[in-house]
């Protein structure tokens, strides 16, 4: 048996999304760029999709852009606020992903901004008084600032409260925008209730396919092309459309869009069986993040305590045919150089472990997570 829970990485792509897109790498190959029959046929379904998309998400057609992935989206915008719309201040934290840590740090290294961070709880939660108070500081000294903080966390799966972010930026004339790859598809997102500028999303973490993602811009901030070349996707993003990958990126949206609910449930279910089975197994277990309170529902971030051979336990999962993560970039099956865990205090002596789930998992495997993992801890595998 082999058990995947690792979807906070990537997601198995749905068959019927893989069905929708199929007919696009065999029949359908026009360039939507060409004026033909079968240039017009592709650029139409790709408008559909993207008219789709709109209406699941409340905002116009024209406000979506399709990219390669979550990291591309997340450079664009970034790039585009410091360079195009003469922002000064970015407002951002130390547990975001990489591709906004290190696209803030190349910024900074540039003399191109300021990069400040948010202080945060012992949970990854933002200090909301504190943006307030780092933005009147930048609004005093004459600048124009960024807000750029994610939706839910990818390591610990803590969720922010983005309504009331939008709300403190705007009040101090800050643009907003939000890593939302961890949540769309996954709670539901009404851009006319939020006051935001921009979010990132990712297809291959809903089912998707990879190499497919999307950025939201709103209609009244204009921001360059982090690509140059041609006039694709409104002169916002060159080069020849990834088209199945925009066609599974619609249908995986449209399809977690109106399965949410049901997802939703199955997949907390499932969350809270594991942090019930585990409390019962692993004495002195415990979760990062705020488990029990706002925490996006795919992911369970387990503080092992410590045992011989702890480093080795997402090793010995894999062994066992379990796949998990240490959630950070470090892969070696520790979760030492977790940036994440450093910033909310984690005890370094517990080994960190996500579990991340999707529709697509049962009870009967958790049993059979928990199950190898009594075993790891009864010695019968390591030492
Ligand atoms: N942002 C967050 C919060 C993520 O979890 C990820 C991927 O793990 C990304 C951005 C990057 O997305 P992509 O893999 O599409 O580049």
């Amino acid at each position: 048996m082999r058990v995947y829970l690792d979807n906070a990485a990537t997601t198995k792509i749905d068959e019927e999304v893989l069905s929708e897109m199929m007919p696009y790498f065999s029949e359908h190959y026009g360039n939507p760029s060409s004026i033909h029959s079968f240039g017009r046929e592709t650029r139409s379904k790709i408008e559909k999709g993207r008219k789709k998309i709109a209406d699941l998400l409340n905002c116009s057609p024209s406000e979506l852009f399709f990219t390669s992935c979550g990291t591309e989206g997340n450079n664009t915008i970034l790039r585009g606020c410091v360079n195009d719309l003469g922002v000064t201040d970015i407002i951002s934290s130390s547990i975001e992903h990489h591709c906004v840590l290190h696209t803030l740090e190349a910024i900074k290294v540039e003399g191109k901004a300021r990069i400040h961070y948010v202080k945060l709880d012992e949970f990854g939660h933002f200090d909301l008084e504190d943006l307030a108070s780092q933005l009147r500081s930048i609004d005093k000294a004459g600048g124009k600032a960024l807000v750029s903080l994610m939706h839910s966390n990818n390591e610990i799966g803590t969720m922010m409260d983005i309504k009331k972010v939008g709300e403190i930026a705007a009040s101090h004339n800050a643009l907003f925008h939000s890593d939302t790859v961890q949540t769309l598809g996954k709670y539901p997102i009404d851009l006319k209730e939020l006051s935001i500028d921009f979010l990132t999303a990712s297809a291959h973490k809903f089912h998707g396919p990879k190499g497919i993602g999307m950025i939201y811009i709103n209609g009244d901030v204009k921001i360059k092309p982090f690509i140059h070349g041609g006039a694709q996707e409104r002169n916002m993003r060159a080069g020849t459309e990834n088209m199945y990958g925009i066609i599974g990126l619609a249908k995986a949206f449209e399809l977690s869009v109106y399965n949410m609910q049901s997802n939703r449930e199955h997949v907390e279910g499932l969350k809270k069986y594991m942090i019930e089975k585990l409390k019962a197994n692993i004495p002195g277990v415990g979760f990062n993040g705020d488990a029990h309170g706002q925490s996006n529902y795919i992911v369970l971030n387990v503080a092992f305590p410590p045992f011989s051979n702890k480093d080795m336990l997402l090793f010995n999962l894999d062994i066992m045919g379990v796949a998990a993560s240490s959630g950070s970039a470090c892969s070696s099956g520790s979760s030492i150089g977790s940036h994440v865990l450093k910033a909310i205090g984690a005890d370094s002596e517990y080994t960190s472990v996500r579990f991340s789930f999707s529709k697509y998992n049962t009870k009967s495997e958790v049993d059979f997570v928990v199950e190898k993992v009594k075993e790891i801890y009864a010695g019968e595998l390591v030492g």
